[in-house]
């Protein structure tokens, strides 16, 4: 564990350069290029085609379902099953309506803060390519009293594309069509990174490094690993659903990412001391397997791995808690990356985290055997 390290609120326990060469420039340009595609829930393909292209070389199949998950899957006719959640979708909003004047409203996707959007640059990811607009609201100078008070709504904002006319929107967007804001990654101080959707590209990625990073003579012929990329968290962690239907798995570890509590106005009480930088966060609770987490503590312990803790005293929103009740029930865990401002076109994370994440979780399946179990007992 790495709380005892120091007191400072980043804690990088390796150089950046060192974490840098760790991951590898092509694992780093994989992820920075899932950060730069659009994969609002429901409209994924982009970023699945991604996944696929990256790691169908380092896998014996990859399978994409009905739903739209992509499971990369090592042994997958093995027995033992273990299967790894990432989700690959982002928050985002759709084209819900176009005025007279060619300006365009919208709808949003998944959790959004309204604060966070005004002012935002967008993409509408149209057939026809990328269309830029930007999120409009009247200037502070023209509002009343009653305005500047307001807490804004989806609905009192517009998207302004620049074109001259409700024919000129028509001509480039459609109704339905998703929005993302600009998607831009920027590398920050101590190995930081800021981008939108690190939720849970983040996750997604350290599930397909982890299992890259699976040495296949160590992982045992009668255990299959699944990395999935699920679709539809943000909405009801409905691919997770589908996903761990179909793989069938005894053993469920989500990634995904938590809150960071080491910035302003975070309470530590009841969210915990977590820190970027400090190492992936093992949660513990009653949506997680006690042995499973042991488990995986141990692996931690043995491979000098940071991790974090934190409690979850209820199902958590992410595709944990769907994975556990899959089924007859799977022992199920949540790795979580650290996170500031999460749900906002800058979410901040760690690139050490992501790495120990991935480690973490390839030492974890190399070390399961075909007799595993977590069936709770005393
Ligand atoms: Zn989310």
């Amino acid at each position: 564990m790495s709380q005892d390290e120091t007191s400072t609120s980043v804690q990088p326990v390796i150089t950046e350069a060192e974490i840098l060469r760790r991951i590898g420039d092509t694992a780093y340009n994989f992820f920075s290029e899932t950060l730069n595609t659009p994969s609002v829930t429901g409209f994924e393909m982009p970023v699945q085609q991604l996944v696929r292209d990256y790691i169908s070389p380092h896998c014996d199949s990859v399978v994409t379902d009905e739903h739209g998950n992509v499971a990369a899957a090592l042994h997958p006719n093995a027995p033992k099953r273990i299967m790894l959640a990432g989700h690959c979708d982002q928050i985002g909003m759709l084209i819900s309506y176009i005025d007279n004047e060619g300006f365009l409203y919208a709808v949003t996707v998944g959790g959004w803060d309204i604060v966070q959007l005004v002012g935002q640059r967008v993409k509408i990811w149209t057939k026809g390519g990328a269309v830029s607009g930007v999120l409009g609201r009247k200037p502070i100078h023209l509002m009343d009293d009653d305005d500047r008070k307001k807490v804004p709504k989806i609905k009192d904002l517009w998207i302004d594309i620049g074109a001259k006319d409700k024919e000129e929107a028509e001509s480039l967007v459609t109704v339905g069509d998703p929005i993302t804001v600009e998607l831009t990654v920027m590398r920050m101080r101590n190995a930081l990174l800021a981008a939108a959707a690190t939720d849970d590209k983040a996750g997604m990625w350290v599930v397909m490094e982890a299992l890259r990073r699976i040495d296949k003579n160590k992982l045992h012929p009668e255990v299959g690993v699944f990395a999935v990329s699920t679709v539809q968290e943000e909405i009801g962690l409905r691919g997770a659903k589908t996903s761990a239907f179909g793989i069938d798995p005894q053993i469920g570890i989500a990634v995904d990412v938590t809150f960071a509590t080491d910035c302003p106005t975070i309470e530590k009480k009841q969210n915990g001391d977590v820190k970027l930088g400090a190492g992936p966060v093992v949660s513990r609770g009653p949506n997680m397997s006690v042995k499973l987490v042991n488990a995986i503590s141990e692996i931690a312990k043995s491979n000098e791995i940071p991790v974090q803790y934190c409690a979850e005293g209820r199902a958590t929103g992410t595709d944990a808690n769907s994975i556990q009740v899959n089924r007859a029930g799977v022992a199920t865990a949540l790795i979580s990356i650290p996170n500031r401002y999460m749900h906002s076109p800058v979410e901040v994370i760690s690139l050490a985290d992501i790495d120990n994440a991935a480690n973490l979780l390839a030492r974890y399946c190399e070390s399961v055997k075909p007799d595993t179990n977590y069936i709770p007992s005393v």
